[in-house]
């Protein structure tokens, strides 16, 4: 995703606001860019030299947190744009957290599990100094997962003590939280029946689509089910399928578990389809759960679905959302959509400095409060301002995020 969609959406915001030019810049302006050389022996005996980014965009609210992504296309540019949606994120939901975002510029299928752990070791020598539990929380992303974590963990440990609170998302084993896999699925599918029910439209037989069936996206689709929603279109990296009676979830789930390609694809019972046909489903909710900017120009033509859910981060084009607003569909962001996942991982990291540990009950029952109130403050502001819910996130966001940083002084 641009930089360039996050700042069109967060001026619309500010100028319906009247912030000021100064705060809006202020605003805008990432805290901390670290931009560090990863340089690692390979199994073979060569050098691997690779790039590496941790931006830390504002800690007005508490200290920054954010995803760790490795995959070859990171650039400064995208760790930039997901690091303030951080900030925005953590602020609609109200947990005491900043916005940050890192990455390094690999492809991890290329590198040995060895290889991996020198990498994730040699960024953490890097950028130790500048994270930390009461500074910068990274946690899984893109290619990244509990092993990173626990890697990193461990590295920060050796320079600083026992740290847990380093990072978030780490393995059950090594001071993780329960219901942390679901829990951003969880928040899209909570949002996805408020929204539906605010809709005047029954959860139970509504037609949802989802694109991505990986963590978000399965999660997000086995709780919409569980409640009588039928999911009628899916999509992956593989391809897309269609079953107008509605797909079994649970066995859709074990096929991709069973596949060697992790895809929907092959999935008996199914027929066929296309990104074009996915995205005109004729749905009461479309889900996309799987990667930025899907939701173009063309797209937002050809959508038929009365409300979307943001599982993904950064999945609709800024033209493509007002074109959408103005044919009526309601879009339930991502800032405030996907943000049951950094709540959980809020959570966590509460857990770990109090070293006294919830069950999966408990995290469950936390964490809905939270994404309700975000959701109803939310739909409050929209309604009462005829904002369409993106620029109510943001100016929740923007506020919260002003008022500390007023507070505290500049
Ligand atoms: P994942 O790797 O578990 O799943 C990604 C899914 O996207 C897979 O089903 C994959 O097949 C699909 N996909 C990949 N390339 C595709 C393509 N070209 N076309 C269609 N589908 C494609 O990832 P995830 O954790 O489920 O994350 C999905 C999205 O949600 C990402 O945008 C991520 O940034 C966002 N997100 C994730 C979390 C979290 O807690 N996991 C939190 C907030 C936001």
């Amino acid at each position: 995703m641009a930089f360039e969609d996050t700042l069109r959406y967060l001026s619309h915001a500010t100028s319906i606001m009247g912030v000021s030019s100064r705060i809006e810049q202020l605003l805008m302006t990432p805290t901390r860019q670290l931009k560090v050389e990863v340089a690692i022996e390979m199994d073979n005996g060569s050098v691997g030299v690779f790039e590496g980014f941790r931006i830390q965009h504002n800690n007005a609210r508490g200290p920054c947190k954010g995803g760790l992504r490795f995959h070859h296309e990171v650039d400064g540019d995208e760790v930039n744009a997901l690091a303030s949606l951080m900030t925005w994120k953590t602020a609609v939901v109200g947990i005491p957290y900043g916005g940050a975002k890192g990455g390094v510029q690999v492809d991890p299928r290329k590198l040995s599990v060895r290889e991996l752990e020198r990498l994730t070791r040699k960024f953490t020598d890097q950028i130790h100094f500048f994270i930390g539990p009461d500074v910068d929380i990274p946690a899984p992303d893109v290619n990244t997962d509990g092993q990173t974590m626990a890697w990193i963990m461990d590295q920060y440990s050796k320079y600083h003590g026992h740290s847990p609170a380093v990072v978030t998302g780490k393995p059950i084993e090594l001071a993780g939280s329960h219901g942390r896999v679901a829990a951003t699925g969880r928040g899209v599918a909570l949002c996805a029946m408020w929204a539906l029910r605010d809709l005047g439209i029954d959860v139970e037989g509504a037609r949802f689509a989802v694109q991505g069936f990986g963590n978000v996206g399965s999660w997000a689709a086995r709780l919409l089910a569980e409640h009588g929603a039928l999911l009628v279109a899916v999509g992956d990296h593989g391809g897309y399928l269609e079953n107008p009676e509605g797909f079994d979830v649970e066995a859709l789930v074990r096929h991709v578990d069973a596949s060697p390609s992790r895809s929907v694809v092959g999935f008996p019972g199914s027929d066929t389809s296309s990104l074009e046909a996915f995205l005109a489903s004729d749905v009461d909710c479309l889900i996309p759960a799987a990667l930025g900017g899907v939701i173009d120009n063309a797209a937002a033509e050809t959508i038929r679905a009365k409300l979307i859910v943001e599982g993904a981060n950064g999945p609709t084009k800024p033209d493509a959302h007002e074109r959408l607003i103005a044919r009526d569909v309601m879009i339930i962001p991502d800032i405030l959509a996907n943000a049951g996942g950094v709540t959980c991982s809020y959570f966590e990291w509460v857990q770990n400095n109090q070293r006294f540990y919830w069950t999966e009950e408990e995290v469950n029952g936390r964490l809905e409060p939270i994404m309700r109130r975000a959701y109803d403050s939310t739909a409050a502001l929209a309604r009462s301002k005829h904002f369409d819910h993106r620029t109510a996130a943001f100016v929740i966001a923007i506020r919260e995020v002003g008022k500390a940083t007023a507070l505290r002084g500049v």
